[in-house]
């Protein structure tokens, strides 16, 4: 849909005329995520500093132009996606790490760094910067603090939310704010941070973002271990954490997982195994070995049939092949996938992954799961033809079957990737029409004309049809 060519001259005049497209070819490059939804923008900007995407924000007001905020497009559910008549605000220009305090353990960064940079960056001061998403290389730290992004370090040191101390914020109608503080304590009004971490660019555009860092461990080690069943692994998880160890990763793979990565890979992975777990522990040298040696002993007294415990970085990284490969081997069995990051209590994983099983046999799927044991959050995989209606309407059903299951079992539906588009008509399942109000009516405090990425997390139909 075309940009009245006024509205289109104050953007212009906002960000300079090299920091704007319009050509159909180029909307499409900023039309579409990693969910596979696809919605080509009327323009594309992209921003300098706080004043321009304040400025542009004051004019979408005025003009009712909605405003999608973008890093790097790598969500999974559509957060990103434009709407045809609106304005993509790419964010990749704030870019500058903007100071490292060792003293204070603070990063200070534009929303527009790779998490990844960020990573090595620090790592250079003794310190790390835990919450690794999968996507560390590629996406943004802006877009992770919108979706509150996870990772596989999360079971021992958390999640985006965590690390988040401050932001500067340009607020839907215009106003820079600077929310948190850069102190380790801070509690002087309401938390707008946490607000604003997770909030899917609906709520503000960050232009500045304080972090946390902590120091980084001196040594890892990593243990593999195979279970002839299920129950077997996930009671060795919560004996794990009993015996007060804390992996800094702990991913379980079942059978269909095994079997896939085999199939791509052949890892010689015993083929009988119900389940596998990949643990791995940090912290001082000598600390690690001991946990390593608590942790193969736990799986031991568990029932693991086989059990490795890498002994040097070359060794770690042959052990984690196989939990790395299993994309890629994904996509050996059908041309597209449904990723659900569901995520339950850590007692309820067994009843999850059997009851999944049950569901993928009754429409006749291939569903694989997999992921972040010690948090519960299972990426369970429906494989599928899109181009096959019967094949994708019996995963849509399944969909839907096994977020009953997920909120059954006291769980939430999405882990880390977020609501977005794609989770929008379910965010009601999970918070209730009192939670649901509540947030709408944040939503309209804040951007009272709906211009700040619309049509994310709230159901377009339930939405209009709320009381205002
Ligand atoms: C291969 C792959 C692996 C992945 N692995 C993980 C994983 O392990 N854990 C995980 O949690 N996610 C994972 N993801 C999902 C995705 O990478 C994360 O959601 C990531 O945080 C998105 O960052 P981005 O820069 O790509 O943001 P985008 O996708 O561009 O945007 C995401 C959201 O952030 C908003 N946004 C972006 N910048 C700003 C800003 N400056 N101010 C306000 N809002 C903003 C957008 O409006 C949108 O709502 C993975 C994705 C892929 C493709």
């Amino acid at each position: 849909m075309a940009i009245s060519s006024f509205t289109l001259s104050e953007i212009i005049g906002i960000v300079g005329s090299g920091h704007v497209l319009t050509g159909p070819e180029e909307m499409v490059c900023y039309s579409y995520d990693a969910s596979r939804i696809q919605v080509c923008p009327a323009c594309v900007a992209f921003p300098g500093s706080a004043r321009e995407v304040s400025e542009i924000l004051v004019l979408a007001n005025r003009e009712g132009l909605p405003v999608h905020p973008r890093g790097a497009g790598s969500g999974m559910v559509g957060a990103s996606v434009p709407s045809e008549e609106g304005l993509v605000l790419v964010m990749t220009r704030f870019q500058r790490i903007i100071e490292i305090d060792p003293d204070e353990m603070i990063a200070v960064v534009q929303p527009g760094v790779i998490t990844g940079t960020l990573q090595r960056t620090v790592l250079d001061y003794g310190l790390m910067y835990p919450p690794d998403p999968a996507s560390a290389s590629f996406s943004t730290l802006g877009g992770n603090v919108a979706m509150g992004s996870g990772g596989l370090r999360a079971v021992k040191y958390g999640v985006t939310r965590d690390y988040v101390l401050g932001l500067e914020v340009a607020l839907p109608t215009g106003p820079i704010i600077r929310t948190g503080t850069r102190t380790a304590k801070g509690v002087v009004g309401y938390d707008l941070t946490r607000l604003m971490v997770g909030s899917e660019g609906t709520l503000g555009v960050f232009t500045e973002i304080v972090l946390r860092l902590v120091p980084a461990p001196e040594a890892r080690r990593t243990i593999l271990a195979l279970f002839p069943s299920l129950d077997q692994a996930t009671d060795s998880v919560r004996a794990l954490l009993k015996q007060r160890v804390a992996p800094s990763a702990l991913e379980l793979m079942d059978r269909s997982a095994i079997d896939v990565v085999e199939n791509y890979l052949h890892l010689n992975l015993d083929r009988n195994a119900e389940a596998l777990l990949l643990i791995e522990v940090d912290g001082l040298d000598c600390a690690v070995t001991h946990e390593a040696e608590v942790i193969a002993s736990v799986c031991q007294g568990n029932g693991a049939s086989d059990i490795e415990v890498a002994a040097s970085a070359t060794e770690s990284e042959r052990l984690w092949r196989g939990r790395r490969a299993i994309s890629p081997a994904l996509g050996r069995i059908k041309p597209h996938k449904i990723n659900e990051d569901i995520t339950v209590p850590r007692t309820g994983i067994t009843r999850l992954i059997r009851s999944v099983r049950e569901v993928a046999r009754r429409h006749d799927l291939i569903i694989v799961c997999f992921g972040h044991a010690g948090d519960g959050n299972i990426h369970t995989n429906i494989m599928l033809d899109r181009k096959n209606a019967d094949e994708l309407s019996r995963a849509e059903q399944a969909v839907e079957e096994i977020f009953r299951i997920v909120l059954e079992l006291g769980g939430t539906l999405s882990g880390e990737h977020g609501v977005g588009i794609a989770k929008s008509p379910y965010m009601l399942w999970e918070v209730g029409a009192g939670g649901y109000e509540a947030m709408w009516r944040i939503k309209q405090a804040l951007d009272p004309r709906n211009i700040l990425n619309p049509g994310k997390m709230f159901s377009p139909s339930r939405a209009f049809f709320h009381p205002a």
